[in-house]
């Protein structure tokens, strides 16, 4: 694990990387009781030239300094947190699977979390004035084993993810603490996979889960687009991958990709006209997770996403994991 502590008089220690360890902390510390924390996801991939990479870690950096700054937590230098982050992996190569030879998308990787807490050890609500910055990893198994398996949602507007002036676009673990509970519901009661978090008196598709949300339609103007919700009100999690999808299907160049508002009346219209033709998530974990389902009002909507033939999030499934793994080159790759 690599440990950076900070203190408001002494600024930032040397960075240490050492083998994981617990940590030991007063019962007071602001971290315990406020969730005075913030996190990152993001993986090492070993490329098919046996070369190990990291994605846009750049834009984690970026995502992680705009939490701390909500988090009144330090700021800190991401290029250099992105070395120390590679110097770890480096360290940790044995970790990083070899990818699968038949196909990309069916590779492990290295999960890599950079995390940080507020380490006061004072119970007052009022600003942490030491913190610790660390980061683990650990390999995760491919996430479609045996081909693409479909979830379906619970949309239910009486819980929310996240508020305008609130924190949803912020990646701390305040904002997921709450959302537990809901997705056990969903799980147990509804026999759902994920939650499809709604918002406000139009019923906003905002996110699936942990994931953010494309759906892939004829728009009520006749137009065939790639849309996914805006960043603008600050209660969705500006992902990655989503940012990474729009600018694949943006180059590709074969139909509008939008960042608009989408609604439950879209999808319910969308699918009586036979409009919507694929929903999914997207995120770190899976890349794209196709829908089939969702329980609205008690009764569930079929979303075909499953019956399209050369699916929009396939493609951009390959075309993304081909960079990730190195069959096709980009900038976005960092080498460790
Ligand atoms: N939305 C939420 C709420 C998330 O937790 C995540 C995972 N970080 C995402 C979207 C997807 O973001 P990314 O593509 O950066 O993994």
């Amino acid at each position: 694990m690599l440990e950076i502590d900070w203190t408001e008089s002494e600024g930032w220690t040397r960075p240490k990387i050492s083998e994981i360890r617990n940590f030991s902390m007063h019962p007071a510390t602001k971290v315990l009781h406020y969730a005075i924390e913030l996190f990152e996801g993001m993986k090492a991939y070993r490329g098919y030239d046996n070369v190990i990479r990291l994605f846009r870690p750049d834009k984690n950096m970026e995502r992680m300094k705009t939490t701390a700054l909500r988090s009144n937590l330090p700021d800190f230098d991401g290029e250099e947190l992105i070395e120390c982050i590679k110097k770890l992996i480096a360290i940790d190569s044995d970790w990083v699977p070899k990818p699968n030879p038949s196909s990309c998308s069916q590779s492990s990787t290295l999960y890599i979390r950079p995390t940080m807490i507020g380490t006061d050890p004072h119970l007052g609500v009022s600003k942490s004035t030491s913190a610790k910055l660390f980061v683990i990893a650990g390999p995760v198994g491919p996430y479609y084993k045996t081909g693409f398996k479909p979830i379906s949602l619970l949309a239910d507007p009486q819980f929310v993810r996240a508020t305008i002036g609130g924190t949803g676009g912020y990646k701390m673990g305040c904002n997921y603490a709450p959302t537990i509970y809901i997705q056990n519901l969903a799980n147990k009661k509804h026999n759902c996979q994920q939650v499809l978090w709604l918002y406000g008196k139009d019923e906003q598709m905002t996110e699936v889960g942990t994931m953010n949300i494309f759906m892939m339609w004829t728009n009520e103007k006749g137009v065939r687009e790639l849309v996914t919700p805006p960043l603008s009100q600050g209660i969705i999690l500006p992902g990655v991958t989503r940012l990474s999808l729009l600018e694949l299907a943006k180059q590709w160049g074969e139909f509008n990709v939008s960042e608009r508002i989408i609604t439950m009346k879209d999808l319910v219209n969308g699918l009586k006209d036979n409009r919507v033709e694929e929903v999914f998530g997207a995120g770190t974990a899976c890349i794209v997770s196709p829908v089939d389902r969702v329980l609205y009002q008690n009764k569930w909507l079929e979303v075909p996403t499953m019956e399209v033939e050369n699916p929009t999030y396939g493609r951009l499934l390959k075309n993304l994991t081909d960079i990730q793994f190195g069959k096709a080159k980009s900038p976005w790759m960092i080498e460790v």
